[in-house]
């Protein structure tokens, strides 16, 4: 299923662009696909890190990019045709052999464009992905697609375009993507830290965003800690985003974390103990947040199981201040 979304997006984003493409890159669709990939390929890691920099432009400016790279006056600076790609030449016999593969398969290419045109080739791989034909798409890749377009998108990895340079990095992806153990980690990602420690609340959101599990909080009796798998973090950026006190910054391990894998402490907190029964109830950042939020009612600081009793103490003694 990844793959077909993959070769059906591809298929988009290599076509004239679509409305999506104006966005910022983590707000496009390809991007949560290439966080989801960036365990099974170098280049989908590298893209992740890429995605999160893509600025949002006006569509217009994405159709000049595209211009500029694909369409050009002559010879425009990437061919995105098959035959062209190969040979140099437009409407070669690549193209009519790609014609013959669709119509074998009863597909009816629609638009303007010649059929060895890369976003065809990807939408047609979709098409026989979503259907299940497994061998189909082998073969289609072995004639025709596989030969030529994870070169293109090496060679718009190359190409430095903010845009489309992360959208090659993903093109290689989807033809070299080999399950297994996770790639080393590339050159330039950035990972997550936090810069002020005292702002961080330990709210826990930027766990829950993690797509990779790549954060977690974990409690000891005495102290509560938000801490960053290395080895399982793809650089995205979702739990900066997400992080409402604004404490958490991606940055480069060399500024911050050393390369390496294991667990790292991003914030530590001393728990709260409950004044009736000794036993810690939530952090000191989680406790000082609410306080201050709320007023710091005696009852704050009771364990859950408590607390009920000292709130009907509390209601049995009108007018007496009881503390803890
Ligand atoms: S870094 Fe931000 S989102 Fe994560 S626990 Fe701290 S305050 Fe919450
Ligand atoms: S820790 Fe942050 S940057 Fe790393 S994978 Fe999780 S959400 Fe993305």
């Amino acid at each position: 299923m990844i793959r077909t979304d993959l070769y059906h997006l591809l298929a988009e984003a290599l076509a004239e662009p679509p409305e999506w493409l104006a966005c910022a890159g983590h707000e496009w669709p390809l991007y949560d696909l290439a966080v989801s990939l960036a365990h099974e390929s170098e280049s989908a890691q590298r893209a992740v890190a890429a995605l999160a920099d893509v600025r949002a432009e006006s569509i217009v400016a994405r159709c000049r990019r595209y211009t500029a790279l694909f369409v050009g006056s002559g010879r425009p600076q990437v061919w995105v045709y098959e035959s062209a790609f190969l040979n140099g030449r437009i409407l070669g016999p690549e193209t009519f052999a790609v014609e013959r593969a669709y119509r074998a398969a009863g597909v009816e290419p629609i638009g303007a464009e010649l059929p060895d045109h890369a976003s065809l080739e990807l939408a047609f791989l979709a098409q026989l992905s979503d259907r299940g034909e497994d061998h189909a798409v082998q073969a289609f890749n072995q004639q025709h697609a596989g030969r030529w377009l994870p070169e293109l998108g090496r060679t718009l990895a190359r190409s430095g375009d903010e845009v489309y340079g992360p959208i090659g990095l993903l093109l290689t992806a989807a033809f070299t993507l080999t399950p297994g153990p996770a790639p080393r980690r590339s050159g330039g990602i950035r990972l997550p830290i936090i810069q002020s420690t005292a702002g961080c609340t330990l709210c826990g959101f930027c766990v829950q965003v993690c797509p990779t599990h790549a954060l977690n909080i974990r409690e000891t009796r005495t102290e509560t800690t938000l801490r960053l798998n290395v080895a399982a973090c793809v650089g995205c950026g979702k739990c900066e985003r997400v992080c409402e006190a604004q404490v958490m910054t991606m940055n480069h391990p060399a500024e911050s974390l050393e390369l390496a894998d294991g667990w790292r402490a991003l914030r530590e907190s001393p728990r709260v103990m409950c004044p009736s029964c000794g036993q810690p109830t939530v952090s000191r950042a989680e406790f000082d947040y609410v306080a201050a939020q709320i007023g710091q009612p005696a009852w704050l600081a009771y364990c859950l199981d408590c607390r009920p009793a000292f709130m009907e103490k509390s209601r049995s003694h009108p007018g007496r201040e009881i503390t803890q």
